[in-house]
């Protein structure tokens, strides 16, 4: 017979296994992973059915139906050709494949599909319940430590912000008003006020809203980390303009930035954050040879996604020869393609490349899917196309929105995405 004590202990046993093995599940669903080979091939099916109900709770009609997702798959060749999605990021058990894109299964992306479908799809029936846009990119601060040196809000920075914190809550009102399911973070540096964007945050996942942050990664420690995850922070994009430490750290114009962004992915891929690694493409940095290099360095880094975005003729670049040529282009197309498709680079994160789309399919910025508020509420076409077309707290988003529409962006044309397609 065992003794009071040994029963008790053996209690205690059990209470702790059970204690790890809880501990365990809470690591597992914390954990962020990059998803290749065969599985993805179950997700993408997935995805598809999930596609097709949407548009057949619209269109009751499984004929139609099965038209219109032939017609997305028609406009995906035109964009990608055949080459299926052989990447897939999984977070809080749902399947990413682009930081601009809710997961999946999520209402978020039902609500997209469903929204698409209503805006393209031919015929008098509309829903009354249309989202003027999918994603709205803020700057909530006008302060950043450092001085980049294509800086895109370098005539905006300032060492006090312009808007207090209940005039930026004013203004997240009015982006849950228009029904927006996602937010990017931005700034100057959004770290820098650090409380006011936990409560942004928090304030904006309570209503569902998909929430990411564009950051330099400075100051972002584990704690921090912990606290935007808990806050709902869905993902981060972290700014690496360089695979070389010294090359990013000049760019940056801080000898500590490379540091802070390698410390600011490990922190944020254990806080269960997906990570984007951001790099500006300059004209001394676009060959194949760097892509290559970059593109290792992200994967080793634990990056899940990279996001390449051109040197514009803005901020700091204004008036300086900054834009790509053809050939830069090409190689920059080259890579994302191979990456994304190649299944020999599985291990690289997934590459968006926007200049890619916009030359394909027009730019979906400039009130299309998505516009830019900046730190002082002006909105523009997006961080690089630069004209106000109206302020988030003195004039409706609906005007700035048409304004913004009827401007267009400065660089590429945008246009119906569906127009593209001949039925
Ligand atoms: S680019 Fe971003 S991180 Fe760099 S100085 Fe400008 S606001 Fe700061």
């Amino acid at each position: 017979m065992p003794t009071k004590k040994k029963k008790k202990a053996n209690i205690n046993k059990i209470q702790n296994m059970y204690k790890v093995k809880k501990e365990d599940k809470n690591n597992e669903t914390k954990k962020v992973r990059l998803i290749t080979g065969n599985t993805t091939g179950l997700i993408r099916r997935r995805l598809s059915a999930f596609i097709f109900i949407q548009i057949l709770s619209i269109v009751h009609n499984p004929v139609k139906a099965i038209k219109e997702v032939l017609r997305i798959r028609r406009l995906r060749a035109s964009v990608h050709g055949n080459q299926k999605i052989l990447k897939f990021v999984k977070s809080e058990g749902k399947y990413f494949w682009s930081v601009d894109y809710p997961g999946l299964p999520s209402e978020n992306l039902r609500k997209i599909i469903k929204n698409e479908f209503y805006r393209n799809y031919r015929t008098s029936r509309k829903s009354s319940s249309l989202i003027p846009l999918q994603t709205i990119i803020w700057g909530i601060t006008n302060r950043c430590m450092l001085r980049c040196k294509h800086c895109y809000e370098w005539n905006n920075i300032d060492q006090q912000d312009k808007l207090t914190i209940s005039q930026l809550k004013e203004i997240l009102l009015k982006i849950k008003q228009q029904g927006i399911r996602h937010i990017q973070f931005s700034g100057g540096e959004p770290l820098i006020r650090f409380n006011d964007l936990i409560e942004l945050i928090r304030n904006a996942s309570s209503d569902k809203i998909d929430c990411w942050l564009l950051t330099s990664g400075f100051g972002l420690t584990e704690n921090k980390a912990m606290a935007l995850k808990e806050a709902g922070l869905k993902g981060v994009n972290i700014s690496l303009d360089h695979w070389n430490k010294e090359a990013h750290n000049l760019f940056r114009n801080n000898p500590e930035s490379y540091d802070w962004v390698a410390k600011s992915i490990k922190n944020c891929k254990n806080a269960g954050i997906m990570v984007s690694v951001s790099l500006c493409a300059t004209c001394e940095f676009v060959s194949m040879e760097n892509l290559m290099q970059y593109g290792a360095l992200a994967g080793k880094l634990g990056a899940h996604f990279i996001r390449i975005l051109e040197a514009r003729q803005v901020g700091r670049f204004a008036e300086q020869k900054v834009l790509l040529g053809k050939n830069q282009i090409e190689t920059i197309t080259k890579f994302t393609l191979q990456m994304n498709t190649d299944p020999g680079f599985k291990k690289i994160p997934i590459v968006t490349f926007f200049g890619y789309h916009q030359r394909k399919l027009g730019c979906l910025g400039a009130g299309n899917r998505y516009m830019y508020i900046d730190p002082n509420g002006d909105f523009h076409a997006c961080p690089f196309c630069r004209v106000a077309t109206g302020n988030a707290l003195s004039d409706s988003f609906d005007e700035g929105i048409k304004n913004l529409q009827n401007k267009g962006c400065q660089k590429f044309s945008t246009i119906k995405i569906y127009d593209r397609i001949t039925q």
